[in-house]
């Protein structure tokens, strides 16, 4: 069992001002598997004062300096991969193959990219009559979901380390331990003294404290639309600047060429990877009217290829994180049901032979119109919503008609058609067919999916005030 009672603090580990403690559930069994301290608001105000004492010394650290100290981060981190898979299978639930190609690998490569994308960065530029220079934002705030425990924590500080930005964390009380590793990591590269700080405990004390907090300059969040909102809210009290993170509820549109085979084994991945609590995962199918049954049956048919369990024992889909996930996404298949969408995989309850863990079915609906509550919210479970479509101009139709932009997929062969949907779909990131990873491109949403951008330059940006400077002396 980890315990960790302490916070990260102005380069130190130090004690919580509170006495109440979390227990860290593995969702695989049901029991603890760590412990951790729930912090208080005066642990909170040292973190932040830690970062604003860092702040003019760090924002002043060269270019040159910070690319070494995220090379460093970087090598640092991937010493200790086995630790981290381990970490993130037992908090999240992970199986061991996720938590290394997906979990543990997101994490390092936002810190090799950070590194290489600050080397293309020009912190001054003239521009004839006025010279614009970029500098750090101040202190941010940074708070997480549990879903990503590494690619969300690491994202957010490689850029603002990137930017010069000292930072205060917290991570989601259910998957801390990862994070509890970068700060490890940051300790042992010399980090400086403030720079980063890490503060557990829960959203309604920490995460309303940092977004409310007068000495914090920005927030970084990533999470739920309603806390979304209510973060954009308290920060509007200061005016500071927010980017933010939120949900999804992302079409594939599979096109009339498309081999149905490979789309739907396409299409389930989205719903089995990570268990399908992805804010980017394609959930709404939308597939030709003539095409499907053939759709269907493909799906059917590759469904067993992503067996459910325990994910110590190489399955490919693990439990839900949390039981509270399980009754979320349990009462969405009994919303699907009762809407009339027709069911043909999965359903409520545990999985056949699986009594003890989170776990849910891997569960398809067909006949599936884009007004049903299983089509237009966010479930974050397993659970795929197969919807016919016409005409082309009436998938993309379909595609947009959600109040969520966070991405959007097209999988089939005619290179016109393929460029007419992906420029077509309002969302921050398309992927057509099988495209690779990029931790280059940016990664945001359009409409109730976020503002602002992460990953790479993009993500650097956002820690970055611009300065005008007229008549600078050349
Ligand atoms: P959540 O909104 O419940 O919690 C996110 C974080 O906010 C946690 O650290 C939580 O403790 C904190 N929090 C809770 N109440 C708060 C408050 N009042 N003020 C400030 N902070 C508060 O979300 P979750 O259930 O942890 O994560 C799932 C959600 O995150 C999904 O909607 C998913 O789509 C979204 N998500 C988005 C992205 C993205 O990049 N767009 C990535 C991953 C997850």
């Amino acid at each position: 069992m980890r315990k960790n009672l302490k916070h990260y603090i102005n380069g130190e580990w130090v004690e919580s001002t509170g006495n109440e403690t979390y227990n860290v559930i593995n969702p695989a069994t049901e029991e603890p598997m760590g412990q951790i301290s729930l912090g208080t608001k005066e642990d909170l105000d040292k973190a932040v004062q830690a970062a604003k004492e860092a702040f003019p010394s760090f924002s002043q650290t060269s270019k040159e300096e910070r690319i070494e100290m995220l090379e460093n981060i970087a090598e640092a981190y991937a010493r200790r991969k086995d630790e981290f898979i381990d970490v993130m299978t037992d908090e999240l639930g992970a199986p061991l193959k996720i938590s290394e190609k997906v979990h543990y690998s997101m994490g390092y490569n936002h810190f090799a990219q950070a590194a290489e994308s600050l080397k293309n960065i020009e912190f001054m530029e003239d521009r004839g009559n006025h010279t614009v220079v970029k500098e750090s934002v101040g202190v941010s705030g940074l708070i997480t979901p549990w879903n990503f425990p590494t690619n969300q924590a690491s994202t957010k500080i490689a850029s603002a380390f990137a930017a010069g930005s000292p930072v205060v964390l917290k991570p989601a009380e259910m998957t801390p331990f990862a994070a509890i590793m970068l700060a490890e990591i940051f300790d042992e590269v010399g980090v400086p003294k403030g720079a980063f700080n890490l503060v557990n405990g829960t959203g309604e004390t920490i995460g309303d404290g940092i977004s409310s907090h007068p000495d914090i300059d920005f927030v970084s969040f990533t999470g739920s639309a309603g806390v979304g909102a209510k973060v954009m809210q308290n920060a509007s009290e200061t005016i500071k600047n927010v980017a933010l993170e939120l949900g999804g509820k992302s079409p594939l549109i599979v096109l009339e060429d498309a081999d149905m085979k490979d789309a739907a084994r396409n299409a389930v991945s989205h719903i089995a990877t990570n268990t399908g609590q992805v804010c980017s995962a394609a959930t709404r199918m939308l597939v030709p009217a003539s095409k499907k049954e053939e759709f269907e049956q493909a799906v059917l048919e590759v469904l067993p290829e992503f067996p459910v369990g325990h994910p110590r024992e190489g399955n490919y889909v693990g439990p839900l994180v949390s039981k509270k996930q399980w009754d979320t996404v349990q009462s969405y298949i009994e919303k699907g049901i009762d809407e009339g969408a027709n069911l043909i995989a999965g359903g409520t309850g545990l999985p056949e032979g699986l009594e003890k863990g989170y776990y849910a079915k891997p569960t398809i609906f067909t006949d599936v119109s884009n007004d049903m509550v299983i089509a237009q919210e966010e479930i974050f479970g397993p659970v795929m919503s197969i919807i016919t479509y016409d005409t082309i101009d009436h998938a993309i139709e379909i595609g947009n008609d959600v109040v969520y932009g966070l991405a959007g997929y097209v999988y089939g062969k005619d290179p016109e058609t393929l460029k007419k949907v992906a420029t077509s779909i309002r969302a921050g990131r398309i992927k057509v067919n099988d495209a690779s990873h990029d931790f280059a491109a940016p990664f945001g949403g359009y409409k109730q999916s976020g503002i602002g951008r992460e990953w790479g330059d993009y993500g650097i940006e956002e820690y970055l005030e611009k300065k005008a400077i007229l008549g600078f002396p050349s």
